[in-house]
């Protein structure tokens, strides 16, 4: 798979691609990320990349022409092939669809990926009309740049391809994970992290000393009955989604022994 990036500051990715899974699978070929540096694209002596807003209001704002320039030069699909070529187009922005596991599911299917950072107030808008499938968020906050967001997007999306990371299951088995049935994951042996999640939050894990500052790990993960350990993992997970995102339970696939278990603290499913 490959993206492309196009942003102001191409040296910011060195360390962030420069470390673990990622470069990794690039090295080993299964990624490939090309940077464009946004200022190749412009024709003036000063290769300015930003204009003042039409309409008055703080800030600056970076022009089209580079924009559709640099996407230009990526030789992508016309906007109405991209789906067939298995191309996207993606503009980073705080006004976008929220970027979930979901998405980067989504992602992962395609053969290229086009990233695009704003900066300063954002981009011309005529550049997410003309080139831009899609607008994503990593988050309701707002940046300085798109560029950490066009990193997220790189690192979530590229773990999921296959051969990347060790294990080829540990992508179906973690927080935000499809359910059990839409994957033929066997359920026999221990309990994977978290063993067709069905769109809840990873269970606490534990690794050695048995014992640490006054804390034993849970008994039941010592025993070795894997039917138990399954159920634990299953309840932590509940309860940690419970506490910490509530709003994942009104999508996640819960079994009724799931929700009887989460009744017990007052979660009424719909
Ligand atoms: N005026 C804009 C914010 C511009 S921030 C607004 O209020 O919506 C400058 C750039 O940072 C944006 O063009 C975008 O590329 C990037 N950015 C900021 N917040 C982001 C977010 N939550 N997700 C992805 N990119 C973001």
């Amino acid at each position: 798979m490959r993206f492309d990036i196009i942003t102001i500051f191409p040296e910011f990715f060195g360390g962030i691609f420069g470390h673990g899974v990622v470069k990794r699978a690039i090295a080993n070929g299964l990624v490939e990320i090309g940077l464009r540096d946004l200022r190749d694209f412009t024709h003036d002596r000063h290769r300015t990349v930003d204009d003042r807003p039409f309409g008055g209001g703080e800030g600056m704002v970076l022009k089209p022409e580079p924009l559709m320039e640099a996407v230009e030069s990526l030789g992508v699909a016309p906007k109405q092939e991209r789906v067939l070529a298995r191309e996207s187009v993606i503009l980073l922005s705080a006004q976008g669809a929220k970027f979930t596991q979901a998405v980067a599911r989504e992602l992962s299917t395609l053969d290229r990926v086009v990233l695009i950072c704003g900066r300063y107030e954002g981009v011309d808008e005529r550049v997410n009309e003309l080139a831009c499938d899609r607008e994503l968020s990593i988050g309701d906050y707002v940046l300085s740049g798109g560029e950490l967001g066009a990193a997220v997007i790189v690192d979530a999306t590229m773990r999921l391809l296959p051969g990347v990371l060790g294990n080829e299951d540990s992508a179906a088995y973690e927080s935000f994970g499809r359910p059990d049935a839409e994957f033929a994951g066997e359920q026999e042996g221990p309990p994977r992290s978290t063993h067709g999640a069905g769109g809840i939050l990873d269970y606490p894990h534990y690794t050695r000393p048995a014992e640490f500052c006054g804390l034993a790990v849970p008994e039941v993960l010592a025993g070795g009955n894997h039917d138990q350990i399954r159920r634990w993992r299953r309840e932590r997970a509940l309860e940690k989604t419970l506490k910490n995102r509530p709003d994942l339970l009104d999508r996640a696939e819960l079994s009724t022994e799931d929700r009887k278990f989460l009744e017990k603290f007052g979660f009424r499913s719909q």
